[in-house]
């Protein structure tokens, strides 16, 4: 008899989990559960849209409340799932609720790195919470110091700098988002960000915060009256490493997304899975990945397996740029570059041993669709 399926986790890969199941025909049970307290939401406009005022918090929502309702998906938002009973297939919940499964989801996603505080507690970026906080917050700033020059980091102080404010950055990366884009890349960027008057501090860590301000790994204090940290974020395994599954940076998945126990599954960020385009076990922190991930599991739950290989893909939008992203980033030993920096609108193919291994395009969405293709295994 199927006892239904549990999804722990209601962001990107949670809800998109619930919303392939209806879509496959899965008619079972289906328990969507959350610790938000609020409606399943895209996490995207938060460091941008949201961010500069320029969506409405409704507007976030993947599907107004009434369609759980409708697609007889169980929403729990406030009572989170404290541990997995494996032996008898029940997830417990904080309020004592037991729920069972034939098939268990672990969305359980990431949570932000923190930098050791013992002043005034900076901002950070990962729930809507944080970035109503900050957006309401940033009203009223003078100087903002951004921390952290992946992703967030700049994301943030393009949204703050677009509302007048005065922005400086700080990062201990050598360049911009190092690990996700090429040299190229980053330099077109930093520029960018420099003709906005942004300066960057580079090749810089943040130690720690304190009562004087934000002190640096030279012993150096910076000052401003909003600090915002976007350094990185630390997947959510507690649960399944308490409940013993294989754990090693991330839920070990196989290339179904199943975890060590054939019941349980891992999606999106929380997820090391083996990844065709990363060449062995990896973790990605994307919406494309989330998303991809929880339509295969979806259709194996459906009773249709289906491994997991797309290309991956990314993107990031900062003042005039939008940057789309196919491919995972590697060391190129071979750089074109098409179109024209200088008007904002190129792409950036990177080569590595003859073969094309990922794409960056500004301003091109028509070059990173294709992109996408010519990057299929
Ligand atoms: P991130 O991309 O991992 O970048 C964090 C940066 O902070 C890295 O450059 C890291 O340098 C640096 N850092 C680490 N410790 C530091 C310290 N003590 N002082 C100064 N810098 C330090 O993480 P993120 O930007 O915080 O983003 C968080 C998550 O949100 C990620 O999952 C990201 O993919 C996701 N996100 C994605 C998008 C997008 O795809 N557009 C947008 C926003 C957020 P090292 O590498 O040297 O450690």
């Amino acid at each position: 008899m199927d006892r239904g399926v549990v999804i722990i986790g209601a962001g990107q890969a949670g809800f998109q989990t619930a919303l392939s199941l209806r879509n496959e025909g899965y008619a079972g049970k289906i328990a969507l559960l959350d610790d938000e307290g609020r409606v399943p939401y895209a996490r995207p406009p938060l460091s941008k849209a949201y961010l500069k005022g320029t969506a409405t918090a409704e507007s976030l929502e993947y599907r107004p409340a009434e369609f759980f309702v409708q697609q007889s998906i169980d929403l729990v938002l406030s009572d989170p799932a404290v541990a997995l009973d494996r032996r008898r297939q029940m997830v417990a919940l904080r309020s004592g609720r037991e729920l069972e499964w034939s098939s268990l989801v672990l969305a359980t996603g990431a949570h932000v790195r923190r930098l050791p505080t013992s002043g005034k507690e900076p901002f950070c970026l990962r729930t809507f919470a944080d970035s109503d906080s900050l957006r309401t917050h940033l009203s009223e700033a003078n100087e903002v110091l951004a921390i952290g020059v992946g992703f967030i980091g700049l994301e943030a102080a393009a949204a703050a700098r677009a509302q007048g404010k005065k922005v400086r950055l700080i990062g201990a990366e050598a360049r911009l988002m190092g690990r996700a884009v090429s040299p190229f890349i980053s330099a077109w960027f930093q520029k960018m960000f420099e003709r906005h008057e942004v300066p960057i501090r580079l090749n810089t860590a943040v130690k720690r915060i304190t009562e004087a301000g934000v002190e640096l790994a030279d012993g150096s204090v910076e000052t401003a009256d909003t600090v915002i940290v976007g350094i990185g974020v630390i997947p959510n395994t507690e649960l399944a490493a308490k409940a013993n599954l294989a754990v090693s940076g991330g839920i070990v998945t196989d290339s179904y997304l199943r975890t060590s126990d054939p019941s349980i599954f891992a999606v999106g960020d929380c997820a090391t899975h083996p990844n065709v385009y990363a060449g062995g076990l990896t973790r990605i922190e994307s919406v494309q990945n989330a998303a991809d991930h929880a339509r295969a599991v979806a259709s194996t739950i459906s009773g249709k397996p289906k491994e997991y290989r797309q290309v991956p893909w990314f993107w990031t939008e900062q003042f005039e740029a939008k940057l789309q992203i196919a491919g995972l980033a590697v060391e190129a030993d071979e750089t074109e570059v098409k179109g024209d920096p200088e008007s904002g609108k190129f792409s950036v193919y990177n080569y590595k041993g003859g073969k094309l291994k990922f794409v960056e395009s500004v301003n091109q969405p028509a070059a990173h669709i294709a992109a996408r293709k010519l990057l299929e295994i």
